[in-house]
């Protein structure tokens, strides 16, 4: 089958919260739509569903399926008082984040309603049983060093030979971001157990051996 580019549902992406370049965005659709036929895709920390959307849609081609991995009560900086706190993302009543039901309008509005399947918990919490190999993990998780080294140990593992591990917000230079990314990026290459085999702005993309 040919490659499929990406082709915008009806809601726009640009409309969708969220940090990611469109360039990556397209990206995780090439590697989705690859990977999906031999086996689910596995996302960490999907927010409000932006990376989501470009991974279910190249999965639903593909008659595949993608596990949307996230607590839905926000990193550090979405926290009441923080940076990236976002009111239309808060839950006054129990006073907590909530960006489920937002991401949840999201897969709706997109059609990927039985691609797309949520699981809500913390990372380790949903590796602890975990058995199923993934075609492809994408690390967009908390980026506290502990946040991003439970990622990367918990669902690294669960690679197939030949798989796909893409980790998100890569900075080299320190003064253009935070490091921890970037850290579990070098475990990966480090461990032997991972190529690295491109770099589409902050995304890299590595390939289990
Ligand atoms: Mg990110």
């Amino acid at each position: 089958m040919s490659a499929a580019s990406y082709q915008p549902f009806e809601y726009p992406i640009e409309n969708v919260k969220g940090f990611l370049d469109p360039a990556e965005g397209e990206a995780l659709h090439k590697l989705a739509f690859e990977a999906a036929p031999r086996g689910p895709i596995l996302e960490v920390g999907s927010y409000c569903g932006k990376s989501t959307h470009y991974l279910g849609l190249a999965a639903k081609q593909q008659g595949g399926q993608v596990y949307a991995l996230d607590h839905h009560r926000g990193s550090e900086e979405h926290q009441l008082g923080e940076g990236y706190h976002d009111a239309d993302l808060y839950d006054a009543e129990v006073e907590a984040m909530d960006s489920l039901p937002y991401f949840r309008r999201v897969i709706r509005r997109a059609q990927l309603e039985g691609t797309v399947i949520p699981l809500v918990a913390d990372s380790a919490t949903m590796g602890r049983y975990w058995a199923t190999p993934l075609s492809m993990v994408f690390i967009d998780g908390g980026h506290s060093l502990e946040q991003a080294l439970t990622d990367w140990r918990t669902w690294s593992p669960h690679v197939m030979p030949g798989g796909t591990l893409a980790i998100h917000d890569i900075f080299e230079n320190p003064e253009e971001g935070g490091q921890a990314p970037f850290t579990i990026y070098k475990h990966a290459v480090a461990s032997g157990l991972f190529e690295d085999v491109d770099r589409v702005k902050t995304l890299a993309v590595l390939r289990r051996i």
